[in-house]
């Protein structure tokens, strides 16, 4: 089962379309990133030309898919979404690219996905508008040229490493996304608050906040169940206490980490003294695939100061084991 911090986009439910940002006005964070783009999407319409490709890269839940949205919407121009694993052929992609018209955005998510031949249909079409196809077979196989509409890509991947460098190379505006500040997150809670009709008080908002793991989709997720604590409690409005009471009992702790979270960090102050230990050795262990610990797992446990990555493997720090309450091993230098 999926935990509830896990910040995959197939349970985010109704209500979240609702509470997502459908302009640069209302989308709260990532301040130099926008800013960027702003100038980029202006420049591109005063020249009415397509704006360039641009790749986003970052964890789940941080705001890619929104991002691509706004900027078809502040182009003015339509939008198209699919995702890297569901295109399966050629033809599936070469339908989506005849299909843009002049400046349309065509987001592809998890883009690393691409199976290598249909990623080789991509080069030219992002290069040149330019789509080669091959028709027919054997003897009689003829390939075929066909210009396309001058449109924008808009990749999405969790990290850069994942992609081939012929394909990160033709995209011209690379934009990386971080987690989210708990002040951040405090207005994205206290919006969707707000959206939703719920009261809520600072300090709850706080609370909720501080426990998203850095991620909106996390923040949207929590507020969404805490309100279901409150409403059946009868409480007026989230107040801390509501908040951490309603967040123990979805086993979310002080910092936000997640079940998945503390077992990784337990794991290894248990059975390996802290670390160094080797990536494939921790997913055998967790019993969880090596790609979900170090898109979704690892980015958060580094940001928060609570492991390492060394050459010889992932560390515990010192805070992490005082976070988990052991003590910290004599002469541990994590
Ligand atoms: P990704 O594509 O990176 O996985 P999404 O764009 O789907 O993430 O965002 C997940 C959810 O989080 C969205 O549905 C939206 O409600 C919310 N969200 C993302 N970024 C923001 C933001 N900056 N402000 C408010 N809500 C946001």
């Amino acid at each position: 089962a999926e935990s509830l911090t896990s910040a995959s986009a197939d349970r985010d439910g109704e209500l979240d379309v609702s509470l997502r940002p459908s302009g640069f006005s209302e989308f709260i964070g990532q301040a130099a990133a926008r800013a960027n783009l702003e100038v980029f999407i202006k420049a591109a319409r005063q020249r009415g030309a397509a704006l360039d490709h641009v790749l986003f890269v970052g964890p789940p839940g941080l705001g890619k898919t929104t991002l691509a949205q706004i900027i078809a919407r502040e182009l003015g121009v339509g939008f198209r979404a699919t995702s890297g694993p569901v295109i399966a052929k050629a033809g599936d992609l070469a339908a989506l690219l005849t299909n843009l018209e002049d400046r349309d955005v065509l987001f592809i998510d998890e883009i690393h996905r691409l199976n290598p031949a249909i990623e080789e249909v991509l080069y030219p079409a992002m290069e040149d508008f330019q789509l080669d196809l091959i028709i027919g077979e054997g003897p009689a196989a003829r390939s075929v040229r066909i210009d396309l509409a001058k449109f924008t890509l808009v990749g999405a991947t969790t990290r850069a490493g994942l992609l081939t460098t012929p394909l990160r190379d033709r995209f011209g505006i690379p934009v990386r996304l971080n987690f989210y500040t708990p002040e951040e997150l405090v207005m994205i809670v206290e919006r969707g608050a707000r959206l939703m009709g719920v009261g809520m008080t600072a300090d709850g908002a706080m609370e909720v906040a501080r426990r998203s793991r850095g991620t909106p989709r996390i923040a949207g997720r929590l507020l969404r169940r805490v309100t279901d604590f409150a409403l059946v409690d009868g409480a007026a409005e989230i107040t801390r206490t509501i908040a951490d009471k309603a967040l123990l009992r979805l086993d979310v702790d002080a910092r936000g980490l997640d079940q998945l979270d503390r077992r990784y960090l337990k794991q290894i102050a248990e059975h390996y003294g802290g670390g160094p230990v080797g990536i494939e050795t921790i997913a055998a262990a967790l019993s969880e695939p090596r790609d979900a610990i170090e898109e979704i797992v690892e980015p958060y446990l580094i940001q928060q100061g609570f492991i390492q990555r060394t050459p010889r493997g992932r560390m515990l720090t010192a805070a992490a084991f005082q976070h988990m309450g052991y003590a910290v091993p004599q002469g541990f230098s994590g």
